[in-house]
């Protein structure tokens, strides 16, 4: 068995919609995939209550991990209530510890919802609090020993909040996976009426597609996830995603590179 890779998402479906091709790839190569969301997506029904949805929303959740043979963690937080305080940072540091991955992937710092940048900011903590042994965040897992690779995936409708693109280390060429990140994000069944109201996607399927084309476009390939890595003091800098997925991995310029 290979180490083991997290993607720490926000929301159910937050993972699948952006990077589960990425953990397909990762799980046929025989890493240890580990997915989570900071909450159970208790405000994302049209119809049920907070706590039916947030049921069956972490039933989706770990539906869909079970499809490659993840395991899933529910770090205990709510829908629109994400925020940088105490119970989040020992919350997501539990999962850091817990899990103790080599890589890391997560919401980026800027999305169109305020709950992905808290969410993304509380794991790129999380990722390096987890090592500190007088931090106490209620685990009996041991202090982590090492700084995982950091990633974020893009931001939803690929641009940030002024519009523009972020800019991208790199993009996985998840052509080969699309089917499996397809059944992934179908196991989110509840989001599919939900979405279509709320934010106006004629199908949630289809707008994660056209994701995916957008970042194949960046690479000359079909379909793409695209990646910011987290490249500042203390966290590992080399682009562990291109030595890994050789030949699937495509790194981009980055100005200032
Ligand atoms: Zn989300």
């Amino acid at each position: 068995m290979q180490d083991r890779v997290l993607a720490f998402g926000c929301h159910p479906d937050d993972v699948e919609f952006m990077a589960a091709g990425t953990l397909a790839l990762l799980a046929e190569r025989g890493y240890e995939i580990h997915t989570a969301t900071m909450t159970g997506g208790e405000v994302g029904s049209p119809a049920l209550s907070r706590a039916e949805i947030h049921a069956v929303r972490l039933k989706e959740a770990a539906a869909a991990a079970a499809v490659i043979g993840a395991h899933y963690h529910y770090a205990g937080g709510c829908d629109l209530e994400v925020e940088y305080n105490e119970f989040y940072r020992r919350a997501a540091t539990r999962i850091v510890r817990e899990v103790d991955p080599f890589i890391v992937l997560t919401n980026p710092p800027m999305d169109y919802l305020a709950d992905h940048e808290q969410t993304s900011l509380l794991v790129r903590n999380a990722a390096y609090i987890a090592s500190v042994p007088l931090y106490d965040c209620g685990t009996s897992a041991p202090p982590t020993k090492r700084f995982p690779y950091l990633f974020y995936w893009n931001a939803m409708g690929l641009k940030d909040i002024f519009g523009r693109p972020l800019p991208l280390h790199c993009v996985i060429d998840v052509g080969a996976a699309m089917a499996t990140k397809e059944k992934m994000l179908a196991c989110h069944a509840s989001q599919r009426d939900w979405l279509a109201a709320h934010n106006k996607m004629d199908s949630y399927i289809q707008t994660m597609k056209e994701l995916s084309r957008g970042h194949g476009r960046l690479i000359g390939r079909e379909h793409g996830e695209g990646f910011i890595q987290h490249r500042g003091h203390g966290y590992p800098a080399d682009n562990i995603l291109a030595s890994i997925l050789p030949g699937v991995c495509k790194e981009l310029p980055v100005r200032g590179d």
